[in-house]
């Protein structure tokens, strides 16, 4: 198991004693101040100033209360949250989560992570994250809105396109979007474009937003690919989740010649050997907002085509040559990537934020597996986030090549990054420690430029 360096140990264990019963933010820091260690050993002058302890510190948490009343009249009460973890880079930047497992320590992994994922896009945005505990499932339209007017109305106080711009996470796409920048521009009084984005096309939103995180993930995957001298051209690939990482990944890669037999939802897995039919999926997730269970439904079962419950098997049971977890925290485990090294999984692409558990990475790059971490591999998602903002503060819109192609450098220059960084620290090959002091080194110069702050 690697170690964290004896000189960073004492942060990690005040980070676990400050945040009590948070282990998935103990998980993230844990990651980063493993690879930390090459950095100080390298440059003892990143220990000076308390830098790695600020940056383990939230500049500012918000916990508040979100009345709403549902379609029966009675009033239901969630818990909404934003962390505000870095302004180093730029305005706090960060999706909203809309699920009931979201606590403060989920969103604080979130919004850590976000701070490392958004340096290395080379934009100048900081790191938050927010959401609530508020289940959208079987929620209808007015109760959607109802919340989200609700939980903007306390939020927007802490917003602006200077000082924090939130978008989507799981949960939270167009439609939410749409009901709080409503409730944002009524607040303020002011068309603030730029302070939320994810936004629709007909009022500030950027092309090719939507398909951002899974296009970025895969041409991200293709650099990994390549730098083995291959490519996604008639390979075997899995994506888990059906959700708006999946979709697009799905798109993008059968687009480059793979073949993608296999996705999920939380209430199970399909397989179809005949290649994931598109169209299809998207109008039963996207269109129906249905359970993936209808896709075979409709196709019918037979020729490699059929559902697995959720509990009766697990998706990486499929064999596949690239696996591209893009469903949530921690759903890919040692067990499962052993089984996936054994059916000959070649790279794994986290389109997800921190999908695979530390024992499943540990296993997959001591296999040689190649491996693309969510910090670096799915930053195509705020990367055109920022670039919606751009579009805004110039009162501009670029056509879906424009984004699409400034999006592809981007992706490929955060490889490469990554890639040099690692070598440049003695980790040839890993995309983790190459991610992770590549985005420290970004933010930590700020941050000494400003002083003690
Ligand atoms: N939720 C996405 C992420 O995890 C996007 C955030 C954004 O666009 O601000 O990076």
């Amino acid at each position: 198991m690697p170690q964290i360096d004896d000189k960073l140990a004492p942060i990690y264990e005040e980070v676990v004693r400050r945040n009590a019963g948070e282990p998935e933010f103990h998980q993230a820091v844990r990651e980063v101040l493993e690879s930390l260690g090459r950095v100080v050993a390298k440059r003892p002058d990143y220990l000076e100033d308390a830098l790695i302890e600020r940056i383990c510190e939230p500049e500012r948490q918000i916990i508040f209360r979100v009345p709403w009343t549902d379609d029966k009249g009675r009033v239901q009460i969630n818990r909404g949250f934003r962390v505000q973890f870095s302004s180093a880079m730029g305005p706090y930047k960060g999706g909203l989560r809309f699920h009931p497992s979201v606590n403060v320590g989920i969103i604080k992994f979130l919004g850590f992570e976000q701070i490392f994922k958004n340096a290395l896009t080379g934009l100048p945005i900081g790191g938050g994250k927010g959401g609530s505990d508020f289940d959208p499932k079987g929620r209808s339209d007015g109760e959607v809105m109802r919340f989200c007017q609700s939980f903007m109305t306390e939020l927007y106080r802490h917003l602006g396109e200077y000082t924090d711009v939130p978008a989507g996470d799981i949960g939270v796409g167009a439609r939410e979007i749409g009901y709080m920048f409503g409730q944002y521009k009524r607040l303020t009084n002011r068309y603030e474009a730029g302070v939320l984005t994810g936004k629709g096309l007909f009022y500030g939103g950027s092309l090719a937003r939507k398909e951002a995180t899974g296009y970025g993930n895969t041409y991200f995957t293709q650099a990994m690919l390549r730098t083995g001298g291959t490519d996604f051209d008639g390979k075997r690939v899995v994506v888990s989740g059906s959700g708006n990482v999946a979709i697009y990944t799905i798109e993008k890669v059968q687009e480059f010649g793979g073949k993608v037999i296999a996705c999920s939802d939380s209430s199970g897995y399909i397989v179809d050997e005949a290649g994931i039919d598109l169209e299809l999926l998207k109008e039963i997730k996207e269109v129906r907002r249905a359970r993936i269970s209808q896709y075979i439904r409709v196709k019918g079962e037979g020729n490699g085509a059929y559902f697995v419950k959720s509990g009766e098997g697990s998706i990486w049971d499929v064999a596949c040559d690239v696996a591209m977890p893009s469903a949530t925290q921690n759903e890919l485990t040692g067990k499962d990537a052993t089984r996936l090294i054994r059916n000959g999984v070649i790279a794994v692409g986290e389109g997800a934020n921190m999908p695979c558990t530390p024992e499943a990475i540990r296993t997959f790059q001591q296999a040689g597996v190649k491996f693309g971490p969510g910090k670096a591999a799915n930053a195509g998602g705020v990367a055109t986030s920022a670039l919606e903002m751009q579009q805004n503060a110039s009162r501009d819109r670029w056509t879906f090549e424009q984004t699409e192609s400034r999006l592809a450098t981007i992706m490929r220059d955060i490889h490469d990054s990554c890639y040099t960084t690692a070598e440049e620290f003695g980790a040839p090959g890993d995309y983790v420690i190459g991610a992770n002091i590549a985005g420290f080194i970004r933010v930590a110069e700020p941050m000494r430029a400003f002083g003690v702050i």
